[in-house]
């Protein structure tokens, strides 16, 4: 039985994370939930699944939540996040928090030995250089929640690092893959994705594709593998998640019907494949079309790449500028093309930092939010 908490319970992915603990309720067991907005979703999520502890950063809101609902444990204030994921009874975090605010919370949780189910990419994309040798440290791993990394995990399984020559990320290629010209698309078509039900940030980031981009570079972290020999692929269907090439020119793929329950409950299994899921995959209607990107219409992947490569402060600034940019796009304010070009002109202003620390990633972050909002 694995005690678990879950960051960002009121989003997509802790929706389906507090489904898939009560699914397989003799494996898993709900300590503690978070919310910060939704507290509509949160009282009913208390009410439901009856966590002993909830964590609400907004201290009013904490303290009119504990008036109410008396038999539970509520953490308020800056500090209730860190509060909750140190509890000694937890052996799981699931971080499901939208961007870079799950970076010190999923820190937290490492330092105090936690496993982490890691759905906020953006904390392995700005500091994996940080959480991979803490994991060491600490003796604790790290599961990601992305349909793709799963996939390649899966596939990795029994082959040995030296015998594979590249792995390959799919990308639906988001609604606007067959569109020439981007510069009128808008939000309402932006936030339809055709395969994939996910939270508004995500939803846009996989639009942009720079949500592969993120991805790209999560993969370079998880897999301690060269950006050379990670791939990128379009696959509109969204049923191979990820592929592997072996040297003697193998493909191993792992296929399954669009549904983030999986990788939720492999990651929550820490990679035990042994829970049974009722979503087969029927392959008779399975239809596999793959295609090359397009990086000049879709820049956003080409410049997750190059910073990538570059290391250091350069994929906190893609990933803070497209954050900040993203919101921007979600309150109507920028177009669509200028979320690639905000990244870019702001990739292009910053001054490297070398090995940033977790202050520095706070400083470049805080940086960019004034640079963009301020000079674009
Ligand atoms: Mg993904």
């Amino acid at each position: 039985m694995k005690n678990i908490v879950i960051l960002g319970s009121t989003g997509r992915i802790g929706i389906q994370a507090l489904e898939i603990i009560s699914q397989f309720s003799d494996k898993f067991n709900l300590i503690g939930i978070s919310g910060y907005t939704n507290l509509n979703l949160l009282e009913q999520q208390i009410l439901q699944y009856k966590p002993k502890y909830v964590a609400i950063p907004n201290n009013s809101d904490a303290k009119s939540f504990q008036v109410k609902y008396k038999d539970t444990k509520i953490l308020s204030g800056k500090e209730s996040l860190n509060e909750i994921v140190s509890l000694e009874a937890v052996d799981i975090v699931c971080v499901s928090i939208v961007g870079i605010a799950a970076l010190l919370p999923t820190v937290t949780a490492i330092r105090h030995g936690k496993v982490i189910a890691l759905a906020s990419k953006e904390v392995l994309v700005a500091a994996g250089h940080i959480v991979m040798p803490l994991l060491e440290k600490h003796k604790t791993r790290l599961y990601p929640i992305d349909s793709e990394h799963a996939a390649i995990a899966m596939c990795l399984s029994g082959f040995n690092k030296t015998s594979v020559n590249s792995i390959i990320l799919t990308a639906s290629g988001g609604p606007f893959l067959y569109y020439k010209d981007l510069s009128a698309v808008t939000l309402e078509q932006a936030l339809k994705h055709p395969n994939w039900v996910m939270g508004k940030k995500i939803t846009i980031d996989s639009a942009t594709l720079v949500n592969k981009g993120l991805e790209v570079i999560e993969a370079k972290w998880l897999f301690d593998i060269s950006y050379d020999k990670i791939k990128v692929i379009i696959h509109p269907q969204s049923i191979v998640h990820g592929m592997i090439e072996l040297n003697n020119g193998a493909v191993i793929s792992q296929m399954s019907n669009p549904d983030m329950k999986m990788p939720i409950l492999y990651a929550l299994s820490e990679g035990a494949v042994n829970s049974r899921m009722d979503n087969q995959l029927d392959m008779t209607s399975a239809k596999l079309e793959f295609m090359e990107p397009d990086v000049l219409r879709f820049k956003g992947l080409r410049l997750a790449y190059e910073s990538g490569r570059k290391g250091h402060s350069w994929p906190t600034v893609f990933n803070c500028a497209n954050e900040v940019a993203v919101d921007m796009f979600l309150k109507r304010e920028i177009s669509f093309m200028d979320i690639s070009n905000i990244i870019e002109e702001t990739l292009n202003r910053h001054e490297e930092v070398k090995n940033p620390s977790l202050d520095d990633i706070r400083q470049i972050d805080n940086w960019v939010v004034e640079n963009v909002s301020h000079g674009c």
